[in-house]
């Protein structure tokens, strides 16, 4: 791993959850939360914010992709929508992903909850690439703003592995 450099180190990462975490407790105290984990990319990130918020909360996880096995840039094609499913009806929905890229993948997914009948529909990133988006979404909470190169570990693939790597690191080729 010491040829791709570290970006972020797990002790920035579990601080800024820490502080994210105080804030989304507070919006949220006395409303019917859903959190809506986006795998796999958000793994790590998701069971982490968890352990900070309180215990009346439902968890639901989609399973989608926009990355191709193998590749590094977007297809342009969110798969696995169709498959989304639970009770959002009239619920508060807090949609926690790994990285808000195109904004391709969070704009589908939130137009997928407010059909299936979310009363209000937040984003919460571990990560917020810096470029200008195709679609336009905005996360209300995310842990760290960065340039457009590709990252991985915590949760983020490099060719389908090293998502266990505890810290964020930028590939390097
Ligand atoms: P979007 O639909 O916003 O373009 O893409 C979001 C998805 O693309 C993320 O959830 C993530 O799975 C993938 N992605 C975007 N940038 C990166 C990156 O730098 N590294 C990795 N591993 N995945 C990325
Ligand atoms: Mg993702």
């Amino acid at each position: 791993m010491p040829t791709h450099p570290v970006l972020i180190s797990s002790d920035q990462i579990q601080k800024r959850i820490r502080q994210l975490s105080r804030e989304i407790r507070s919006h949220y105290k006395n409303k019917d939360l859903v959190i809506l984990g986006l795998l796999n990319g958000s793994l790590f990130f998701l069971v982490d914010l968890l352990r900070h918020l309180p215990d009346r909360l439902e968890i639901e996880c989609w399973r989608l992709r926009s990355y191709p096995a193998g590749h590094r840039q977007s297809s342009g094609k969110v798969e696995g929508l169709k498959e989304g499913h639970g009770n959002f009806k009239n619920k508060h929905v807090l949609i926690v992903d790994d990285i808000l890229d195109t904004g391709l993948t969070l704009s589908s997914v939130k137009q997928r909850l407010t059909e299936l009948g979310a009363c209000d529909v937040k984003i919460c990133v571990l990560l917020k690439k810096k470029k200008k988006r195709q679609r336009p979404i905005t996360a209300k909470w995310s842990c760290f703003e960065i340039g457009d190169e590709f990252v991985f570990g915590y949760g983020l693939d490099y060719d389908g592995y090293y998502r266990q790597v505890p810290e964020i690191r930028t590939l390097k080729v």
